[in-house]
């Protein structure tokens, strides 16, 4: 019994021994715990308030941040300038810088124009012409070109009209179907555009034909008798010129799909997009059976600069407006 008094001073020491901080680091971490819990209780406390607030910023910056990427895709998307994310929309066998079956496809088709009396001259490089080329029976400064008995007089543009050979080899093969149907003189807009497709209303990430100078934009043909019929004005009428030109040029086999006011009211309101169709994908079979060093020499060619095709591309006569509905609305 006398041990009891003892034993228990022993085991209250012991009590308060372990209850009490025993080291300067156990204090902080008991402090760090008091202060954690009267987070908690603050938290608890305002509750609502604070996690809305938070919530509220976080969506903020989600807003703001998704909106300065809609800006810059919209930048991307409003400029028709080439860029280096462009798709390539091509014709079948195409590839850049072209082919040896290319090239050579390109020489067969001067021949062709050769033979078909149309008097050409070589030109310099533009865009991605394979084979750049102007018609040039009219003089080096006139606004007009002949292909096909056809006068194609330029509404906007100075010369040169550069185009690739086989947009003028076209143009001549089916101008007497043309003049058949009583058109005399074609009214166009621009050729060779170094820029990106725009149908329906929007531009696509893809390079158009017009950098490959493959099309023409045609705002109006006037016929036999000096009558103008002009593309914005009169196709909505029904002009009968107008429709059998349509159906003249896409039933004719050298030309893709014209792009009308009828297959696309938005962007081609004003205008025909008039484009030659071509295929060198028989050359580029034919090409499999050449020895491969053959092949491959025209890779060793370089790109050209993006940005200097553009320089190249703005040839625009000063009178011309730089954004007109026909220019900027133009496409494929
Ligand atoms: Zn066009």
């Amino acid at each position: 019994m006398r041990r009891g008094p003892l034993l228990a001073l022993l085991v209250a020491g012991a009590v308060v021994a372990s209850s009490a901080p025993s080291t300067p680091s156990a204090e902080a971490s008991a402090a760090r715990r008091k202060a954690s819990s009267g987070e908690r209780q603050a938290a608890k406390g305002s509750g609502k308030a604070s996690s809305t607030r938070t919530r509220a910023t976080a969506r903020a910056k989600r807003v703001a941040s998704e909106r300065r990427k809609q800006r810059r895709k919209k930048k991307r998307e409003l400029s028709r300038v080439p860029n280096r994310r462009t798709a390539t929309n091509m014709p079948r066998g195409w590839r850049w810088p072209p082919s040896r079956s290319m090239r050579t496809a390109g020489e067969r088709c001067t021949e062709a124009l050769e033979q078909a009396k149309v008097p050409w001259e070589r030109s310099a490089r533009e865009g991605k012409i394979v084979t750049p080329l102007v018609v040039s029976a009219d003089g080096a400064s006139s606004r007009e070109l002949t292909l096909g008995g056809i006068v194609y007089h330029s509404k906007y543009r100075k010369p040169p009209f550069t185009m690739d050979c086989h947009l003028a080899l076209a143009l001549a093969t089916h101008g007497p179907a043309l003049q058949e149907l009583g058109v005399r003189k074609v009214v166009f807009g621009s050729i060779f555009r170094f820029t990106k497709v725009r149908a329906h209303g929007k531009t696509k990430n893809v390079l158009s034909r017009h950098a490959l100078g493959l099309a023409m934009d045609v705002v109006s043909f006037e016929d036999e008798a000096g009558v103008v019929h002009d593309v914005l004005r009169d196709y909505p009428a029904g002009d009968e010129l107008l429709r059998s030109v349509e159906d003249a040029l896409n039933g004719s086999g050298g030309f893709r799909t014209v792009l009308t006011p009828r297959n696309d009211p938005t962007s081609h309101h004003d205008h025909f997009h008039i484009e030659a169709d071509i295929s060198y994908y028989e050359d580029e079979r034919n090409l499999a059976a050449l020895p491969r060093a053959a092949a491959g020499e025209a890779d060793e060619e370089h790109e050209e600069n993006a940005e200097h095709e553009v320089g190249a591309g703005q040839a625009t006569d000063k009178s011309a407006p730089a954004e007109t509905g026909l220019e900027h609305g133009s496409s494929r």
